[in-house]
């Protein structure tokens, strides 16, 4: 063992220290590997992209108290979302749109059961009782196209929270306004004219197509009329009207490419 002066102890301890850091550094942003494997890394790559828009609204009383409960872990526990539109149009964003934002919770949209990894969550700053303004649906329309085209969503694939999960979410509720959106061009909106269905026509099964979980079919009924009849009295059967509008929206689904 041979004599070191302090002086060099000192600095040996210091560049010890410094590797430990860079070492950490590059462990934080080294992509996970699977030691399984071998590594032989390939540049033909990019980030993940999610595939359906999901929205909300907050069921609070101001834009404020969102930002406060989507950021912080909340008595419910810890929930945020990509975007919130304050009452006024003012778009926040908080989190990345590459990453999986806890927006959606449990629930079934056609085949994909984890609606967080697959989908943007926009929160609507609204109770859940008062109309929308006309501001703040100025700028989702502004924000879904923009996020349809970067992210290259198709423009059909936006729902609301209560469609993936009937019967444990009524958000965006029915004075969400599906059919302005639809005339912007975004969200799956029956064509005109109706017409009847053939007698061998099966409404349920064209709510699955859709993408509806039939799990609870009186809570998908309800989820289906907030979304495509608006505020009607309550019904938990689907009448003459939903047929036409499900057999509309199947054959616009069979025809899609
Ligand atoms: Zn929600």
């Amino acid at each position: 063992m041979s004599r070191q002066s302090p002086t060099l102890v000192r600095l040996m301890q210091r560049s010890a220290a410094l590797l430990l850091v860079l070492l950490l550094a590059a462990c934080a942003s080294a992509p996970p590997r699977n030691p399984l494997a071998t590594w032989v890394p390939s540049p033909n790559y990019d980030i993940r992209r999610p595939v359906i828009i999901v929205l909300h609204f907050t069921d609070q009383h101001s834009a404020q108290e969102s930002l406060d409960t989507l950021r912080t872990r909340n008595s419910g526990g810890p929930v945020s979302a990509h975007y919130l539109i304050g009452n006024d149009g003012h778009i926040y964003q908080l989190v990345a749109d590459q990453l999986r934002a806890w927006h959606a919770g449990g629930g079934r949209w056609g085949t994909i059961t984890d609606l967080n990894s697959a989908s943007i969550g926009i929160e609507l700053d609204n109770d859940g009782h008062t109309p929308f303004a006309q501001a703040q649906i100025d700028s989702l329309l502004q924000l879904l196209g923009d996020l349809t085209t970067r992210l290259h969503i198709p423009r059909t694939q936006i729902i609301g929270h209560e469609d993936l999960a009937p019967g444990r979410k009524n958000d965006p509720g029915p004075l969400f306004p599906w059919q302005q959106l639809a005339t912007a061009g975004f969200g799956l909106w029956p064509q005109a004219p109706l017409a009847e269905p053939p007698t061998d026509f099966d409404p349920w099964m064209a709510l699955a197509l859709i993408g509806y979980s039939l799990d609870n079919r009186v809570a998908a009924v309800q989820s289906f009329h907030d979304h495509y009849r608006g505020v009607i009295p309550a019904s938990e059967q689907l009448d003459e009207m939903d047929r036409q509008i499900l057999y509309q929206l199947s054959r616009q689904i069979e025809a899609t490419p």
